[in-house]
């Protein structure tokens, strides 16, 4: 296996992509349903929800599209301050919500101070909020910030995106008092892609019922029907439910404390590299990602011939997000990935900045 260090779609272990070999099964027969029910039982552990979690056949985007259509007839309060908080704005904007965007520059986090102004400003119904900015680097304090949601403004639901950090980072959704957190096969959870899992509270369930045109392949009291009898209103993507159900159990196996020591250490060594080769972090220190370290390019080094040296070696790294090509560059540890694989793409790294001369 050569090791990608890019922040999805990740690799994936040998074992779990076999586990989709398995001959398909009918998805409304017994068997198939006692498969979608343990992985939705298990994927609940990795929310930290009682509640309830979709599994629909979607990337990550999908269940954003979901989020607004099912939760908010008109306002929300969408958190920008990076790619992918940007893109559920407009995502909103796209079904016709009345949407405000809370900008923040680019690297600094969203602050509790400054959603809860907001929030005395208007009302909102929803505010949309990314836990790990995967396009600069940066971990949202959600803890925070949906405490002082929940007290300023007791009834907006609170969404967050959790698409790279969800089984990297912990995020527990019900003692944090979150409505909604949503992710994707590709990144912490080092599955193919193909899959987005939803988790949804009650409160949520119950604001839908008020919520006109919420869809109907995205729609959650459609999905909550057929969850009840452990399927899916239209065709699960039946082999990738195999391979959750069998990367759930490995896991669970590992620990979700374990894995989030792992996925922290990496981190660290990561941002301790770069700052001893004179190399910047671009996201504000104390918010630093734990699955996703975005560096300034302080060197002016071209990325892509970074990556035509690394792959070589059988590795490679991500160039930065949108506005951010050239100007950053991002090594991902998450998934699958060791702390020896780091070591050995930093080797690597420093390999590369003695051939420019900068070591
Ligand atoms: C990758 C990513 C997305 C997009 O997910 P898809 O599965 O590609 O739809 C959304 N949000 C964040 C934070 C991401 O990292």
């Amino acid at each position: 296996m050569s090791p990608m260090f890019v922040p999805g779609p990740v690799d994936v272990a040998e074992d779990v992509l076999q586990a989709q070999a398995r001959p398909i099964l009918p998805h409304r027969s017994p068997e198939f349903e006692a498969i979608f029910h343990r992985a939705e039982q298990k994927a609940r552990q990795l929310f930290y929800t009682q509640y309830r979690v979709f599994i629909t056949a979607s990337s990550g985007t999908g269940l954003q599209e979901a989020a607004v259509r099912n939760l908010a007839r008109e306002k929300v309060l969408a958190c920008v301050n990076g790619a992918f908080g940007k893109r559920w704005a407009e995502v909103a904007e796209t079904n016709g919500k009345q949407v405000t965007r809370l900008e923040i520059e680019w690297g600094q986090p969203v602050t509790p101070d400054v959603v809860a102004q907001a929030l005395k400003q208007d009302h909102y119904e929803i505010i949309t909020v990314v836990h790990n900015e995967t396009s600069v680097g940066l971990e949202n304090p959600i803890k925070e910030i949906a405490a002082a949601v929940r007290e300023v403004s007791p009834d907006t639901l609170i969404c967050v995106d959790a698409v790279s950090s969800l089984g990297g980072a912990k995020l527990e959704m019900d003692a944090w008092g979150l409505d909604m957190v949503l992710t994707s096969s590709q990144k912490c959870l080092a599955l193919p892609p193909g899959l987005a899992l939803g988790a949804v509270s009650d409160r949520a369930m119950a604001r839908a019922e008020q919520v006109p045109h919420r869809g109907w392949y995205f729609d959650f009291l459609r999905l909550e029907k057929h969850r009840l009898k452990d399927s899916t209103p239209a065709t699960p993507a039946v082999s990738l439910v195999y391979a959750l159900d069998y990367q759930l159990d490995r896991i669970l196996a590992e620990g979700l404390e374990n894995r989030f020591a792992r996925h922290a250490a990496m981190a660290q060594r990561v941002h301790e590299w770069a700052l001893s080769r004179g190399l910047t972090l671009f996201a504000a220190e104390g918010y630093r990602s734990k699955t996703v370290t975005a560096i300034r390019n302080t060197h002016g080094l071209d990325v892509n011939e970074i990556n035509a040296f690394l792959l070589e070696r059988d590795m490679r790294i991500a160039n930065g997000y949108g506005p951010l090509k050239g100007k950053t560059f991002r090594i991902a540890h998450m998934g699958e990935l060791q702390m020896s694989d780091i070591d050995t793409l930093l080797a690597a790294m420093d390999e590369f900045l003695a051939k420019k001369g900068l070591r």
